[in-house]
């Protein structure tokens, strides 16, 4: 197995003094040297060939041996360094003091085709930043991070990726729903990469800490490798630099809003310095549509990160970015106005995103309240968003009075709708048809530019759980099924039309399905 490898992470920024791996505080120092733990008896279940094209390996390396070794952490590659990251965080609002990689052990970095990737596994062991946790990961949450991560990709969501999904082989024990029954599950290794894992995280340690030698260290390694096209470090470029992590930033949660994805957990340690959706934990697609849903059990009472106040969220995460970058540029107003800009950008940017999901091309001054209206709708009576905005496509201009049959298959209980409430859709009907008098794309035209940014298969929350029932009873071809499904969200599948179906009743109050806590 060939790979480029050229790591500059942990070459060119300082690493801890300390080798032995004993949980603790680490000073100075932008990740600590571990090993990972070796395996039991590693099992490949699956690979990405796409992903594993991109970082320069071909199909016939990926069911090599070395594959296996080097992918669940048995064998480390011949002069690398593995290391675990370290980083701070606000956890929930709270600062949360240090943190870092307490499950994650980065490998290398490679370059191929003049792209940079890091490797990093995802449940191989201790480190220093491991507080109580063990350091490893089970194979319910490893399937979920595995599949959401490529399915995301091919959604066109800016995100982190996955090479490959192996069983460990050993057993870990997790208390499920922190409810105090522990119990055994199969333990499992995913090698996720990305062109870095630096997160919000990574500055505000230093921040926190004062140690502003480092927080410039780690802020020019970021700017040289990852936005050089913002020129030398100098305090101007510190602003670029925290303006381009804001647009990316809204722009991944724009797209998270078009897609109907709940992140779960938008604590600053899962926000990612290249706008990356990252940290696949107790995550969630929206069925029903609700701005106040959140999938996240551990957030149930004050629901903060709930789907309609993810922009919110970012917005607040990027203020703790800006407090951490201050002490590199001194003067606060660049920052505030950013952040102010991040609010104007938002409005408009979510705006064009509707726009183009109810097939609007034009722009009207009424659109933003056609698309009020149309949300107040959405939450009248329960309705499956994937397949409302898929079947909105067939409606045919000139024919509003046909329009709620168009999309009746969306509803849930379609049968019991009340009038009231079907004469609000009919009402909404009539202006939507109203406006796209206006339009010029005829009806196949309008439907096919819709169906480019309304997909047709998402990760449906209990689909991630049939796949991780199945592999539990030692079946992983759901797996696969799933992950193929996925490369084309956006296309119809004639042959997987069993997976555009709205959630089924079992599925509706099922932990795993609905309800995910953070134990992982
Ligand atoms: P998360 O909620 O998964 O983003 O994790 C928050 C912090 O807890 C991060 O520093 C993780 O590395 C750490 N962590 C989560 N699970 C474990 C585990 N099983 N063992 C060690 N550290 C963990
Ligand atoms: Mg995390």
């Amino acid at each position: 197995m060939r790979l480029n490898i050229n790591d500059t992470f942990n070459k060119e920024l300082p690493s801890d003094s300390k080798t032995e791996n004993t949980r603790r505080q680490v000073f100075e120092a932008t990740h600590s040297y571990v090993i990972p733990r070796v395996p039991s008896y590693p099992k490949l279940l699956h690979a990405s060939i796409e992903m594993a094209e991109e970082v320069g390996l071909d199909k016939e390396s990926v069911s090599s041996k070395a594959f296996i070794e080097v992918f669940s952490g048995s064998k480390i590659q011949p002069k690398t360094k593995p290391y675990a990251m370290a980083y701070a965080g606000h956890q929930f609002g709270n600062w949360a003091g240090q943190l870092g990689d307490g499950r994650a052990i980065s490998l290398f970095e490679v370059e191929h085709h003049k792209n940079r990737w890091a490797l990093q596994l995802k449940g191989a062991g201790e480190t220093p930043y491991s507080r109580q946790g063990d350091g490893l990961a089970v194979l319910r949450s490893s399937i979920r991070e595995y599949l959401c991560s490529e399915a995301m990709c091919h959604l066109g969501v800016p995100t982190t990726r996955a090479l490959s999904l192996m069983l460990s082989g050993d057993d870990v024990l997790r208390d499920m729903l922190y409810d105090g029954n522990a119990n055994y599950e199969k333990g499992a290794i995913v090698c996720r990469v990305a062109p870095t894992f630096i997160r919000f995280g990574n500055f505000e340690l230093f921040a926190a800490r004062k140690d502003y030698k480092n927080l410039k260290k780690l802020a020019d390694y970021t700017i040289k490798y990852f936005y050089p096209q913002l020129g030398k470090s100098s305090k101007e470029t510190y602003i670029k630099l925290f303006k381009e992590v804001a647009n990316r930033t809204l722009d991944m949660i724009i797209h998270w809003q078009r897609v109907g994805f709940v992140h779960g957990v938008m604590n600053t340690d899962n926000m990612s310095i290249l706008g990356l959706t990252i940290d696949y934990g107790p995550y969630g697609w929206l069925e029903g549509f609700d701005f106040g849903w959140t999938p996240n059990t551990t957030d149930r009472q004050n629901k903060r990160y709930r789907f309609g106040n993810q922009p919110n969220i970012g917005l607040w995460n990027l203020l703790q970015l800006a407090n951490a970058l201050y002490p590199l540029v001194e003067e606060g107003e660049p920052f505030e106005t950013i952040l102010n800009q991040y609010q104007t950008d938002f409005e408009s940017k979510s705006l064009e995103m509707m726009r183009s999901k109810i097939g609007l091309q034009k722009e009207e001054d009424n659109d933003a309240s056609l698309i009020a209206d149309l949300e107040d709708c959405l939450l009248l009576w329960e309705i499956d968003m994937t397949i409302f905005f898929r079947l909105l496509s067939n409606h045919k201009k000139g024919n509003p009075q046909y329009g709620f049959e168009v999309i009746r298959k969306a509803f849930y209980d379609s049968t019991a709708i009340k009038d009231e409430v079907l004469d609000k859709w009919k009402g909404w009907f009539m202006s939507y048809d109203q406006r796209l008098q206006i339009e010029e794309l005829i009806d196949q035209h309008r439907k096919a530019n819709m169906n480019l940014v309304n997909p047709k298969y998402v990760l449906r929350n209990y689909m991630a759980q049939l796949a991780i029932d199945d592999a539990n009873k030692g079946n992983y071809s759901l797996i696969d099924e799933l992950f193929n499904l996925l490369k084309k969200p956006y296309d119809e599948q004639p042959e997987n039309e069993k997976w555009f179906v709205k959630r089924p009743d079992w599925a509706r109050h099922k932990v795993g399905c609905s309800m995910l806590s953070c134990s992982s």
